[in-house]
């Protein structure tokens, strides 16, 4: 093998080497974008009793709804929280929800 065909290997093999590098990169920083949108919501199941599980997946609360028009933040059942900030409350499931949240039961804020 010459020289010069060593070094094309040598170039091809940092090249290869710098897109894993590169992929990895990218999925890690995807893998913190995704963690930190967990964190971000209100509510952890982990922590709720069964009931109000239960009862949030009958009314198919989300923490994200599909509808701009429809979120806790403007429904009448919806409390924001008192030192402001980004998680309320709602006077039909415990705990927190988010106001950008939805549920089966909005009723608009009259
Ligand atoms: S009733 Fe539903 S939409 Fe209204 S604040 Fe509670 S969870 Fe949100």
């Amino acid at each position: 093998m010459t020289d010069k065909r060593a070094s094309e290997l040598s170039r091809r093999q940092l090249l290869t080497l710098v897109m894993q590098v590169s992929a990895v990169a990218t999925a890690s920083m995807a893998a913190g974008c995704a963690k930190n949108a967990t964190s971000a919501a209100c509510y952890d199941a982990d922590e709720a009793t069964e009931s109000d599980v239960q009862l949030r997946s009958t009314l198919n609360y989300t923490d994200a709804s599909p509808d701009s028009q429809q979120v806790c933040g403007g429904c009448a059942f919806f409390q924001p929280a008192k030192e402001g900030g980004g998680c309320g409350t709602c006077t039909l499931l415990k705990g927190a929800v988010s106001p950008g949240g939805h549920c089966t039961s909005w009723s608009a804020r009259g």
